[in-house]
């Protein structure tokens, strides 16, 4: 097997092994680990058929983490996908009217996250191990609002780690934040921040890059890692589900194998779409990547004009997983379509960084085809969230009808007939108030917790364990602190 290193794409080349790259995170020169190389899959694709989701991911994620043995991914695969997720199919693909819908969160937290996070911190234990470093792994994470819950349940009480996680005060789901800050475990640490999603993102690149910071907690024998899908180890276990939606797909008879499909992917920080390109690059047979945004439209722009322009208004939407205007995964692909060329990287970058803008040149623009930019306003999400369940009984949460959106924009303006896969990335109790909305007028004024026992009713499916006690739990969590001061509040967590 061919082995696979990981390298910066703003560095100046030097490989480390996949356990290193997940330890650290994130490079020192602030770029991000990529693959040397995206490995072919080894197999013939009708050998997939027949596989179950750890088999498959045994089969994929081996590919890529070579320095890993056989039976510890065996084992972090075991420990990852089993009861925690309220179906043994892991991540079923169900069809509803003409649409199919890949559904990614039947995981602890009921979010897409758990897909990865549910796997990260066994992997990240191994590489430890590996590195032969006895340091306390201190995880840093940056969130939406899904990702914070899915990592902390995923570290929480794991020994030799602290996670914490820094979220939106403003701009999170009531439940999403309900979860965040009611999380048990002595090593869980949970902080709101007076800025949005970017500034806390920026935050935690800046700590993973500060210098004097690094040498205070190496001092303490710590070190920092990240939970963010700026950690490669995110990425890897999401290439997974494209396979298994597309042999799902074959397995019912709704396509050959072989046949190529298209996804459609809610988009934010661009990881769980990139992990749709890797797979692509893999070999399994993919039409289009259907790029979905909300009103925080920048990838769309990017897409359809191959400038990328965060200056602009930052938009709170029904969506807050996608309000997102600094998409860090895009790097990870503009490296791809530059030629691996980390000089081109660092210029864009430090554009970014700078004016708030770059621009790509023609040769890599043309490279942008496995994309299609599509987005939602506010009343196309709603309307579709009513449309389906009208047709349909099927009810999607606020980022699944984004992506539908974007899909049916697709099919209207290309009539591509190809099969599409439209990922759903939440499940509807996470944002009852505006699912229910949307449903029907006559649930506006109900609270969060009235509005799920309501989506119970009238889906006929039992409040899913992760949220039924919710409103009962202590709040745990109670730091807020302004954008600025997130050094200072890990300092004083880590008494450094
Ligand atoms: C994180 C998230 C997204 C966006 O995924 P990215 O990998 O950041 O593009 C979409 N939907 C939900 C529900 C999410 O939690």
């Amino acid at each position: 097997m061919k082995q696979i290193y990981y390298k910066s794409t703003r560095g100046n080349g030097v490989e480390v092994t996949a356990a290193e790259a997940i330890a650290r995170g994130l490079c020192s020169d602030g770029g991000l680990f990529v693959p040397t190389s995206i490995p072919k899959l080894a197999i013939e694709l009708k050998e997939l058929m027949h596989m179950n989701y750890k088999q498959l991911a045994l089969t994929i994620m081996k590919e890529f983490l070579t320095d890993y043995e056989e039976d510890e991914l065996k084992s972090c695969i075991h420990k990852a996908y089993d009861k925690k997720f309220d179906t043994t199919i892991i991540a079923p693909l169900v069809k509803q009217g003409q649409s199919y819908f890949l559904e990614l969160y039947h995981g602890p937290t009921l979010a897409f996250k758990d897909m990865a996070l549910s796997i990260l911190p066994y992997l990240l234990k191994i590489a430890v191990k590996k590195l032969n470093n006895n340091k306390e792994m201190i995880i840093l994470t940056a969130t939406s609002g899904d990702t914070g819950k899915a990592a902390l349940e995923g570290f929480a009480n794991v020994d030799g780690t602290k996670i914490i996680v820094f979220f939106p005060e403003q701009g999170v789901s009531e439940i999403q934040k309900r979860q965040m800050v009611t999380q048990t475990g002595d090593n869980t640490f949970v902080i709101g921040i007076n800025g949005n999603f970017d500034d806390a993102q920026d935050g935690v690149k800046q700590m993973l890059t500060n210098k004097d910071l690094l040498k205070r907690l190496d001092d303490k024998s710590s070190m920092f890692s990240s939970a963010n899908s700026i950690n490669i180890g995110r990425l890897i276990p999401q290439v997974v589900y494209y396979f298994y939606a597309y042999t799902q797909l074959c397995n019912r008879g709704d396509i050959k194998i072989g046949e190529e499909i298209n996804f459609s992917v809610p988009t934010g920080n661009f990881g769980d779409i990139l992990a749709g390109y890797y797979a692509k690059k893999m070999g399994l047979p993919i039409k289009k990547l259907i790029c979905a945004s909300n009103e925080n439209k920048v990838l769309f722009d990017f897409i359809n004009t191959g400038i990328y322009d965060k200056v602009r208004d930052f938009v709170i939407t029904m969506s807050p997983s996608m309000d997102i205007l600094i998409s860090s995964n895009l790097e990870r692909l503009l490296y791809a379509i530059s030629g691996q060329d980390s000089v081109v990287i660092k210029n864009l970058m430090e554009q970014l960084n700078k004016n708030g803008k770059y621009e790509i040149n023609s040769t890599m623009k043309s490279e942008l085809g496995d994309f299609f930019g599509g987005y939602a306003t506010e009343a196309e999400t709603s309307n579709a969230i009513t449309e389906v369940y009208k047709n349909t009984n099927y009810v999607m949460d606020t980022h699944t009808a984004v992506s539908y959106v974007a899909y049916q924009k697709y099919l209207g303006q290309t009539k591509d007939a190809t099969k599409t896969v439209i990922v759903s990335t939440a499940s509807p109790y996470k944002f009852t108030p505006d699912v229910m909305k949307s449903i029907d007028a006559k649930y506006t004024g109900l609270n969060d917790f009235e509005l799920i026992k309501e989506l119970s009713k009238i889906t006929n499916i039992d409040i899913p364990a992760g949220i039924v006690d919710l409103e009962k739990r202590p709040v745990l969590h109670k730091t807020v602190c302004a954008k600025n001061e997130m050094q200072k509040q890990i300092e004083k967590i880590l008494k450094l």
